[in-house]
C-alpha cells in the first residue's frame, strides 16, 4: 500500500473477519482432507471464491484418476491454468494428501486433483485412491484417466484392475440404467506416436470390456454393458520435457475439447452432467462421500485380495489348460462319436487332480478369494466336461437303440415268438444299459440325463409300436397265404368243370380257410397283447386278406380270354362230340346235328355268366358281418366280378364263331361217311 511509508502512521480499519481467501481464480480447496473428512467450506467457496453460487446447472466438474507421479497435476495445471502442487524435478513438495478442487481459468469448470502417497504397495493408499475415484465418477462429468503409453496393455499397470473394482462398487452404489453417463478420457502420456492411437485405444477398450464382463453386477443390472454408464475418449500426449513444444501444442488441442462447446469432441455434453445445482453441490457431494466412506456394503478388496484374484486366476487358467491337454486323447475319440469306457472316471480323476493342484498352489492366498476362484475353476471344468457327457449320452442312446433293434430282430426269427415279452425284454435291457452308462459317466458330477432318458423311452416305445404294426400286418399276410393251400387243392377241379352250385363249394372252401386263419390270429393275439376290439378287427382283416387271396386265385383260373373260351369249348365238345357214355360221336346222316349243336352251345354259353361273377346267393358265409370290423379296404362288390358285361359279349361272339367250326366239321364228317 502507498500509505505505509511511515511506521508511526497507524491506520485504523474497521474490524472485520479476515477473509479466508483473497484471490479469485486458481485458489484451491481441500474438499476431502487426509483424514477423509469432507470440507464444510465447499458452499462458501462456490459462492464467494469461484462465483458459482447462482449458476444453477451452468458449471462443469472434471476429475483425474491415475497412479502417483504420472504427471496428473502437471497436466491439470497445463490444461486449466490451475496451480495444483506438482513434484518438481528436484524435490517432492510437501503436499497434503486428499482431494483438491480448483476453478479453471476463465470458465465455469471445477477441477479436482487427487493427491495420494507414492508407492502402490500400501493398501491404505489404494483404499483412498479407490474411494476418490468412486467419488469422482459419481460427481464429475469427465474423469481424466492418466497413464503412460508403456502401461497400456498391462492389466494392473493400466489401472484397469483398480477401475474394475471402482466400476463394481459404482454400479452397486450409484447406478441405475438410463440415469446418465460419465466420460472417461484416457490421456496417454509420453505418447511416442509410433503405435497408432487407435491400437492403444482398442487395447484399452478390450481390457475394460473384459473387466466389465468379470465384475459382479447387482440384481436388475445383470446384463448391462459398460457403455450404458461410460463413454470413452482417448488422447495421446507427447513427453513434456523431451518434446516440450509438442506437449504444449497438444495440450492446446486437448484444451479445445474443454473450452469450445462447438468442438466435435466437446467433453461436457449434457448427458454427462450429474444435474446437481451449484448451490446443492456441497450437500450432494458430501452425502456421496459419506456413503462411500460409511457404507458397510462397500467392501473394497484389499491389496491382498487383488493379488489373490490375480494369482488365483492365473493358476486356475494354467490348470484348466493342463486338464484340457490331458483330456485331448479322449476328446478326439469322443468327438468322433465313440463310446469311451470309463470316461466318467477320467472326468473325475482329471477334475480332482486339477482341484488338488489348485489347492496346493493357490491355497495360501486370501481365503475367500481362493474359495471363490476354486468354485469358479470347478464350474468351468464341469461345463467343459458336460459337453462330452452330453455327446456320450447320445452315443449311449444310439447304442441302446441298436441293441434293441438287433435283439428284436433275432427274437422275431423264432417261430411263434412272444412279441410282448420280447419287446419288454429288449426295452428293459436297452434302458438299463443306457442308465447304467449315464450313471457311470456322471459319477462325481451332478449331471442329469433325464431328458435323454425320456427321449430314449419315447423312441423305444415308438419303435415297439411300429414293429408291432408291421409284425401284425406280416402275420395277417402269412395267415392269408396259408389259405392258398386249400384253394390250390379245391379250386382247379371246381373251376375246370364249371357247373351250377360250384360257387357254393368255392365259398365253403373259403370259409374253411378263413376260419382257420382267424383262429390262428386269435391264438397269436395273446403274444401281442391285443385288446378285444383289436382282435376283432385283426380277425376281420385276416378274412379280407384271405378273400383277396381267393379272388386272385380264381382270377388266375379265368384270367385270359383263351382260358374262359377253352372252358366253354370243353363244355360244348363234351356235349356235342361225345355221347352220353363219353365215347366220340360218329355222326350218321339221320342224326339231328342241329339240335345237338344248339343244345350243346346253349349249355356252354350258360357257363359264361356263371364264370363271370362269383355267386354268393347260397350264403355259406354272411359277408355283411364277416368283414364288418376290418381296417383293410375292400371293394367287395367289385371283387365278385370276374368278367365285365362287355367282355362277356365279346367272348360270346368269339365262342360262337369257334363253335361254328365244330359244327361244320361235324357236317363234313357225315358227307364224308355218306360219300363212302
Ligand atoms: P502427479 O503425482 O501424478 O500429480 O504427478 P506430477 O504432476 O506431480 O508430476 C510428477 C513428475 O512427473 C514430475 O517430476 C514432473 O515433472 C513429471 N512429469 C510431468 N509431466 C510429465 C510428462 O508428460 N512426462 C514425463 N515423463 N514426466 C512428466
Ligand atoms: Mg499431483
Amino acid at each position: 500500500g502507498s500509505h505505509s511509508e511511515s511506521a508511526s502512521e497507524v491506520h485504523h480499519y474497521p474490524l472485520a473477519p479476515i477473509p479466508e481467501v483473497t484471490t479469485v481464480g486458481n485458489v484451491q480447496l481441500q474438499v476431502i482432507d487426509e483424514n477423509q473428512n469432507f470440507s464444510p467450506k465447499l458452499t462458501h467457496y462456490m459462492k464467494n471464491v469461484w462465483n458459482l453460487g447462482e449458476v444453477g446447472f451452468n458449471y462443469n466438474l472434471v476429475a483425474v484418476f491415475g497412479s502417483q507421479s504420472t504427471g496428473k497435476s502437471t497436466l491439470l495445471n497445463a490444461l486449466f491454468s490451475t496451480e495444483f502442487d506438482t513434484m518438481t524435478d528436484f524435490s517432492r513438495q510437501q503436499t497434503t494428501r486428499g482431494l483438491w478442487m480448483s476453478l479453471a481459468k476463465n470458465s465455469n469448470t471445477l477441477v479436482m486433483d487427487v493427491e495420494g502417497v507414492d508407492g502402490r504397495e500400501r493398501g491404505e493408499d489404494q483404499d483412498f485412491e479407490r474411494k476418490s475415484a468412486l467419488f469422482s465418477m459419481a460427481v464429475a462429468q469427465v474423469v481424466l484417466v492418466n497413464l503412460w503409453e508403456n502401461q497400456v496393455g498391462l492389466y494392473n499397470g493400466a489401472n484397469i484392475g483398480l477401475l474394475k473394482t471402482v466400476f463394481e462398487v459404482n454400479l452397486e452404489l450409484f447406478q441405475q440404467k438410463g440415469k446418465g453417463k460419465t466420460l472417461l478420457l484416457f490421456v496417454i502420456r509420453d505418447y511416442l506416436g509410433k503405435v497408432p492411437l487407435s491400437h492403444l485405444s482398442q487395447t484399452l477398450k478390450q481390457d475394460l470390456q473384459k473387466a466389465w464382463a468379470e465384475l459382479a453386477k447387482p440384481k436388475g443390472l445383470e446384463g448391462c454393458a459398460i457403455t450404458d454408464f461410460f463413454d470413452f475418449m482417448f488422447f495421446g500426449l507427447p513427453h513434456r520435457i523431451l518434446l516440450a513444444e509438442d506437449f504444449d501444442e497438444q495440450v492446446q488441442v486437448l484444451g479445445q475439447c474443454f473450452y469450445d462447446s462447438q468442438h466435435p469432441n466437446y467433453v461436457f455434453r449434457p448427458q454427462y452432467h450429474k444435474r446437481i445445482p451449484a448451490d446443492g453441490l456441497q450437500r450432494y457431494s458430501e452425502s456421496i462421500w459419506e456413503q462411500i466412506v460409511k457404507d458397510k456394503n462397500l467392501d473394497l478388496p484389499t491389496q491382498q485380495q487383488l493379488l489373490a484374484q490375480f494369482r488365483c486366476d492365473e493358476i486356475a487358467a494354467a490348470l484348466f489348460d493342463k486338464l484340457a491337454e490331458e483330456f485331448k486323447p479322449h476328446r478326439e475319440a469322443a468327438d468322433a462319436g465313440v463310446l469311451i469306457e470309463d470316461l466318467g472316471n477320467n472326468f473325475t480323476t482329471l477334475k480332482d487332480k486339477a482341484l488338488a493342484d489348485f489347492d496346493a498352489q493357490a491355497g495360501r492366498y486370501h481365503a475367500e478369494v481362493y474359495q471363490k476362484k476354486r468354485t469358479g475353476l470347478s464350474n468351468k471344468i464341469d461345463d467343459y466336461f458336460h459337453v462330452y457327457f452330453k455327446s456320450q449320452l447320445s452315443v449311449l442312446s444310439k447304442d441302446a437303440l441298436t441293441f434293441f433293434s438287433s435283439h428284436l430282430k433275432n427274437g422275431m426269427c423264432q417261430a411263434d415268438y412272444d412279441f410282448v415279452r420280447l419287446t419288454k425284454e429288449a426295452t428293459e435291457k436297452a434302458k438299463h444299459d443306457f442308465t447304467a452308462g449315464a450313471a457311470k459317466l456322471s459319477q462325481g458330477f451332478k449331471w442329469s440325463h433325464s431328458k435323454e432318458e425320456r427321449d430314449l423311452d419315447r423312441e423305444l416305445a415308438e419303435h415297439v409300436a411300429s414293429c408291432r404294426r408291421s409284425e401284425l400286418a406280416k402275420l395277417e399276410g402269412k395267415l392269408a397265404i396259408s389259405a392258398l393251400d386249400h384253394f390250390e387243392e379245391d379250386l382247379p377241379s371246381l373251376l375246370s368243370f364249371p357247373q351250377q352250385g360250384m360257387w357254393e363249394e368255392v365259398l365253403m372252401s373259403f370259409a374253411k380257410a378263413a376260419e382257420e386263419a382267424s383262429l390262428a390270429m386269435k391264438t397269436r393275439a395273446e403274444a401281442f397283447e391285443l385288446s378285444l376290439d383289436e382282435v376283432r378287427s385283426r380277425v376281420a382283416d385276416v378274412r379280407v386278406r384271405t378273400w383277396e387271396v381267393l379272388i386272385s386265385k380264381i382270377k388266375e383260373e379265368v384270367a385270359s380270354d383263351a382260358m374262359l373260351l377253352s372252358k366253354l369249348r370243353q363244355s360244348l365238345e363234351a356235349q356235342f362230340r361225345y355221347d352220353a357214355d363219353g365215347l366220340p360221336r360218329v355222326w350218321l346222316p339221320d342224326d339231328d346235328i342241329d339240335v345237338h349243336f344248339k343244345n350243346g352251345k346253349a349249355e356252354a354259353l350258360d357257363l359264361l355268366p356263371l364264370l363271370s361273377r362269383i355267386d354268393i346267393s347260397s350264403k355259406p358265409v354272411d359277408f355283411q358281418t364277416y368283414f364288418a370290423y376290418a381296417h383293410r379296404n375292400l371293394d367287395f362288390k367289385k371283387s365278385l366280378i370276374l368278367a365285365s358285361q362287355s367282355r362277356q359279349a365279346d367272348l360270346e361272339q368269339r365262342f360262337k364263331r369257334e363253335s361254328d367250326a365244330l359244327y361244320l366239321e361235324a357236317k363234313r364228317s357225315i358227307v364224308a361217311t355218306s360219300a363212302k
